[in-house]
C-alpha cells in the first residue's frame, strides 16, 4: 500500500523585474548608432552610407559588429559612440527596447 508523504512546496520568488544590463540581451545594441561625434571606434566597425554619414556597422544577426556574441558585451566599451554613453538603463527607450525583443 503506498504511503502518502506530505511534501513542502516551496514559495517561489517573484520573477525579477529590475531592468539591469546582465539580464538583458544587449537589446539596445540592435539600434541603428549613428556616430556623430570622433570616439575612436575602430573603422572596421564602421559603415558609411551613400550620403556620407557613418554609423556602427551590424551584421546579420542585427547586433551591433561591435558587440562580443559571446559575452554581449561592448568591445570598444571604452571608445563607444556618443550615443551608446547616452543611452541610459531602465528609462524609456531602454524599456521600449526590451519589450521589442521580449520572446514570445
Ligand atoms: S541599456 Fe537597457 S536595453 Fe541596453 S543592454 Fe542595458 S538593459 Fe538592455
Ligand atoms: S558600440 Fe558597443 S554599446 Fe554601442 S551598440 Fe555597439 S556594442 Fe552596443
Amino acid at each position: 500500500m503506498p504511503s502518502h508523504v506530505a511534501m513542502n512546496i516551496a514559495v517561489k520568488t517573484l520573477p525579477d523585474t529590475e531592468i539591469t544590463c546582465t539580464h538583458c540581451e544587449a537589446c539596445c545594441c540592435r539600434l541603428e548608432v549613428m556616430l556623430i561625434t570622433e570616439t575612436g571606434v575602430p573603422e572596421r566597425f564602421i559603415e558609411t552610407d551613400q550620403w556620407g554619414s557613418r554609423s556602427m556597422a551590424r551584421l546579420d544577426d542585427g547586433w551591433c559588429a561591435a558587440l562580443n556574441r559571446s559575452t554581449l558585451l561592448c568591445m570598444i566599451y571604452d571608445n563607444r559612440p556618443l550615443i551608446c554613453r547616452e543611452f541610459e538603463m531602465g528609462q524609456d527607450e531602454c524599456i521600449t527596447e526590451r519589450e521589442a525583443n521580449r520572446n514570445p
